[in-house]
């Protein structure tokens, strides 16, 4: 296994598991989060220990300890981030790991050079980066922790602090700004992401992971749970006889027409081409299959410019405790087989008699 299969699987063990989402956005931002947080954590301790050296041979005891002892903590982070899987907990303890070095060793450094406080903003790049806006909470803390320590601890006037301080505000405004745009960023992304752009329903990605979820919950609960998949019927001499246009246009409107006749609870995303997939939360199969055939007649009874009738078949199935996810969505495929196969514009429901293999 190459250095790089093994760090994305070391990184893959602290992305927690509600972070493994099946959207890949997610799970890689999560994932580069981690990864600069290891990086800060080796150069971190690094640089720590090289202070903690220096201090030590000037006979800074103190300073050094804390420095060795930041740095044994920056080192082990990855691996407590590893036994605990809380990526929030941990650019916490990075943020203050990180705050008090630089601190501190700004402290030492002070008065005689004065540059020093230049380190001084990697503290609002790091705690933006980490906590996103709320990395405001943290610039200004550590402005005040800062504050305290030079100005009340008597190394330097405030006054000789100005041009550092107002660097610093300058730099947490703008970093404010840059992370509340890549929060908005991501929102439409992730919205873009999660939707068909055809019919505007969910796409098979982030359905997925709904069901997942509610698998797991009826699972966890008891509770009743029914999938319906519908396809629309010879949908190919739709396309063929009126156009391509045409056929998305009939798309758009059974999208439209089956939203508006679901729960609000129900689920509805596009499955794939012309296939749909609605999961029914807290229903048992009998009323999954009166919605069906409520569905099956509106569908029916759309009218389209030159006479033009669609029809859809409909497979139905309830979640059994032996079932998962996978095996809930194969035993209402069958079932959608089943209606086509029976002559198409049906509702079928799955019974145990169907070989799932
Ligand atoms: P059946 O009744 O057995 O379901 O037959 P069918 O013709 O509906 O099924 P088939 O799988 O043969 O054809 C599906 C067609 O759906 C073929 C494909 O071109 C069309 N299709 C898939 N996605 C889209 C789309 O986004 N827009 C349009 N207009 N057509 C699409
Ligand atoms: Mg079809
Ligand atoms: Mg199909």
């Amino acid at each position: 296994m190459g250095i790089e299969e093994s760090f994305k699987r070391f990184v893959a063990d602290i992305v927690p598991p509600s972070e493994h989402s099946s959207n890949p956005m997610v799970y890689k931002t999560v994932f580069l989060k981690i990864t600069l947080l290891m990086v800060l954590s080796f150069i971190g301790s690094f640089a720590s220990f090289l202070y903690a050296v220096t201090d030590f041979m000037e006979e800074d005891t103190a300073v050094a300890v804390v420095e060795f002892l930041v740095g044994v903590l920056l080192l082990s982070t990855p691996f407590i981030a590893r036994r605990y899987r809380n990526v929030g907990a941990l650019s916490t303890l990075a943020i203050i790991l990180f705050g008090t070095v630089f601190i501190v060793a700004i402290f030492d450094e002070l008065p005689e050079d004065k540059s020093s406080l230049i380190w001084l903003n990697v503290l609002p790049a790091l705690s933006f980066i980490l906590k996103g806006r709320r990395g405001i909470y943290w610039s200004v803390g550590y402005l005040g922790v800062h504050l305290i320590f030079t100005a009340i601890g008597g190394k330097l006037g405030v006054e000789s602090l100005f041009d550092a301080y107002l660097s610093y505000g300058l730099i947490t405004v703008i970093l404010y700004f840059y992370a509340w745009m890549s929060e908005r960023y991501r929102e439409v992304w992730e919205s873009i992401a999660r939707t068909d752009s055809l019919t505007g329903l969910l796409n098979r990605i982030s359905f997925e992971e709904l069901l997942n979820r509610e698998v797991e919950r009826a699972k966890r609960y008891g509770e009743e749970l029914s999938l319906v998949i519908f396809d629309i019927d010879n949908f190919k001499d739709i396309n063929d006889t009126y156009g391509h246009l045409f056929g998305d246009k009939v798309l758009k409107e059974i999208a439209r027409v089956v939203s508006r006749n679901v729960r609000e609870s129900d689920i509805i995303a596009r499955w794939g081409g012309e296939e749909f997939i609605i999961l029914l939360p807290n229903t048992p199969l009998d009323s999954a299959i009166s919605a069906s055939e409520k569905l099956r007649r509106k569908i029916e009874l759309c009218g389209f410019e030159d006479g033009v009738s669609v029809t859809a078949s409909f497979g139905v199935a309830q979640l059994y405790p032996e079932d998962d996810a996978i095996r809930l969505v194969l035993k209402a495929d069958k079932a959608l087989y089943e209606a086509k196969r029976g002559g198409k514009n049906k509702v079928v429901n799955f019974s145990g008699r169907v070989n799932l293999k």
